[in-house]
């Protein structure tokens, strides 16, 4: 017995004749569509009996590349007119069985196939329902056409061919943004390129695709941030504003891009999205607000109304965050922005809106089960642009002569960092590296690439000065200083929602340099940095490679990372991504007992020691059995036990959002 798959919606239609050949007539027929997720089926339906009679045809979803509705016609006959008012004493019944005035189209290989719905509400579910379902096909239209084709010819723009390419452009091909389509999972393999003379001979034409493999022609991309050029070859980004990328360079921190005046030039990759409506520039965006510092945002503006969009714990939702005052209180409701089929979203009730914007305007003016109407937007802190990799396009060698020194910022290992400013705006962190305390050659050369590294959560390399002794090395500035010492001093004003957000972001750099398999090697707490708004940062990856100082470098030494260290590298040197999950175990450790040393009682050797027969850094009192669960799980004996940096992320996220 065939097994039958659940159909989602069963409606009654006129079908148009398909003409496959062309003597057949052009004639209407009712019949039963009836759709699952992998076909449309048509069949007889016998109105006598209420029943479904046999199959008469049927579509391949898969084959279809638009839906749309179409322009009526123009003179229908009375089966296909919308009733005037005399008729509508029709009872509903005879209404939705005896006319059929709404008609769709739904294009695959053959050409269009004409439906005819019986109302415009149902029109408007199937057109839905069959964009969702056919959103990932990988030929889908950005043209259609608009109006029947008719007596051989399209009657919108006269071409005869039933699969001739569409004249209008579609809102979103087949209704579906860029941005998204671009992300697309394919739910079969990619069909092979056609071959020239294939693409010419049938079908549709393919639409101008969006994903880096097959790109022709230029991309458009919005400017999130103001970006002010750096050097001769940058192009000034205007927040908002529309730009054309140049070539494919997906991946790339610099991207060559052109305005709408034509002038071109290199801008920060980073400054930019595909997305139609990209919700950084809203003022009410706050992305990597967490809920806590949602919480908190919200009741110091204290506003009735106030509200912030952020980014849900799971992932690629969002969530507003609203205040309140009920009787003086102050209260917060969280809301997910959940989505409809069709990329449609809503809040509290069913409002149904086509953007996550259009919606916040709609519950600005209406609360609509929402606590307050959206009054109030509450921004964290002025939104600082993110860093840009390098200070300008293909500039690594800084020329010193633009450096300002204003004070000293403390010493490390490699000597004094100093702050100053770039071209006397651009504030930077300046270290200056003692001579003989770094193999300076190695490390220029890897600069390149460390250069390429650009996250938010991690201090970025602006670029070196090499051409005098001592040599510089120039980062992203970061007004709070090294976390350890942050710790210290905030002892007592933190909540624990605080400590568990600067892990949170301390992961979500580690996560992105674990997907570039690039080790940090001295992950630790003094080795983080605080920026104005809180925002903890990684800094220091890669360089202990380049340390000259054998104290610092043999596990022997008495600089040696040790108490951040696992077995396998205390004994035999394996660093690995794993080693750095050990290392964040511990960073995270410090974190919650606000900047104590591990392991306190113990020294070097003592340590090394213990660990190896199994004894684990205790639960600091401000972490609960959870949190004290992640910290633990990456100081499992075995490299491989550990979870990864990405595993780890999603864990404290989800604690982050119980909270
Ligand atoms: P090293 O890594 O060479 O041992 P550090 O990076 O620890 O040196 O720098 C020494 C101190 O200088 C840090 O503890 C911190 O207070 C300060 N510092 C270093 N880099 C920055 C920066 N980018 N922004 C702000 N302060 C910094
Ligand atoms: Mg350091």
């Amino acid at each position: 017995m065939a097994t039958t798959t659940p159909s989602i919606l069963e409606s009654i239609f006129l079908k148009r004749s398909q003409q496959k050949r062309k003597t057949s007539p052009l004639n209407y027929k009712k019949r039963l569509f009836v759709l699952t997720e992998a076909k449309i089926t048509y069949y007889e339906y016998d109105f006598e009996r209420g029943r479904r009679g046999s199959k008469k045809g049927s579509v391949d979803l898969e084959k279809v590349v638009c839906v749309e509705s179409v322009e009526p016609e123009e003179n229908p006959p009375p089966e296909r007119q919308i009733p005037n008012r005399e008729d509508s004493a029709d009872t509903e019944q005879i209404t939705i069985i005896e006319r059929f005035p709404y008609p769709f189209q739904i294009v695959y290989e053959d050409g269009p196939l004409y439906v005819f719905a019986p109302t415009e509400e149902l029109r408007k579910r199937w057109i839905h329902q069959l964009k969702h379902i056919t959103r990932y096909n990988s030929d889908v239209a950005q043209k259609y056409h608009p109006r029947f084709h008719q007596d051989g010819q399209y009657l919108c723009c006269a071409q005869t061919a039933k699969n001739a390419l569409g004249c209008q452009l579609l809102q979103g091909a087949n209704g579906i943004r860029t941005n998204e389509r671009s992300q697309r999972r394919s739910r079969k393999p990619l069909p092979p390129a056609p071959t020239e003379s294939q693409a010419k001979a049938s079908k549709p034409l393919p639409p101008a695709p969006t994903s880096p493999v097959t790109s022709v022609g230029p991309r458009k991309v919005i400017a999130m941030y103001d970006f002010t050029p750096m050097n001769a070859q940058d192009l000034l980004l205007q927040k908002g504003e529309e730009y054309l990328l140049m070539e494919e360079s997906s991946g790339q921190p610099w991207l060559r891009a052109r305005d709408k005046n034509g002038q071109e030039g290199f801008i920060p990759g980073n400054y930019v999205t595909e997305a139609q409506d990209p919700l950084e520039i809203y003022e009410w965006y706050s992305k990597n607000t967490t809920r806590t510092q949602a919480e908190q945002l919200l009741r110091t503006e204290d506003k009735e109304g106030g509200f912030i969009v952020r980014d849900s714990s799971k992932a690629g939702k969002y969530t507003v965050s609203v205040y309140a005052k009920s009787s003086g209180e102050g209260i917060i409701r969280h809301y997910v922005v959940c989505e409809a089929p069709g990329n449609q979203y809503y809040l509290a009730e069913k409002h149904l809106h086509t953007s996550i914007p259009e919606l916040i305007r709609y519950h600005q003016h209406n609360a609509a089960g929402l606590i307050s109407r959206l009054k109030y937007p509450v921004c964290s802190v002025r939104r600082a642009a993110p860093s840009t990799a390098g200070l300008g396009y293909g500039s690594w060698e800084i020329d010193p002569k633009d450096l300002t020194f204003l004070k000293e910022l403390g010493d490390g290992q490699f000597g004094v960092v100093k702050y100053g400013k770039w071209r006397g705006q651009h504030e930077v962190a300046i270290k200056m590296i003692k001579e003989g305390s770094m193999s300076e050659d190695e490390f220029i050369e890897e600069a390149k690439c460390m250069m390429k590294l650009s996250h938010q959560n991690l201090v970025q390399l602006y670029g070196v000065c090499t051409k005098q002794r001592p040599i510089f090395i120039i980062t992203e500035y970061l007004s709070n200083g090294c976390l350890l010492s942050y710790l210290k001093e905030v002892r007592k004003k933190v909540a624990q929602g605080d400590l568990l957000s600067m892990c949170s972001d301390v992961c979500a750099a580690m996560t992105y340099l674990e997907s570039k398999q690039y080790l940090h090697r001295d992950l630790a707490a003094r080795n983080c940095l605080v920026a104005e708004d809180g925002t903890v940062k990684v800094s220091d990856f890669g360089l202990s490679r380049y340390v000259l100082d054998d104290e610092y470098t043999s596990s022997l030494g008495s600089k040696f990372p040790v108490r951040w260290s696992p077995p396998e590298v205390i004994l035999y040197s394996k660093f690995s991504s794993k080693s750095d999950v050990w290392s964040y175990g511990v960073m995270m450790w410090e974190v919650f007992t606000l900047g104590k040393m591990p392991y306190e009682r113990f020294n070097n050797s003592e340590i090394a020691n213990q660990i190896t027969r199994g004894v684990r850094l205790y639960r600091p009192q401000m972490a609960t059995e959870r949190i004290y669960n992640v910290m633990s799980s990456c100081w499992e004996e075995k490299p491989d036990d550990r979870p990864t940096f990405r595993g780890l992320h999603s864990g404290i996220l989800e604690i982050m959002e119980d909270m």
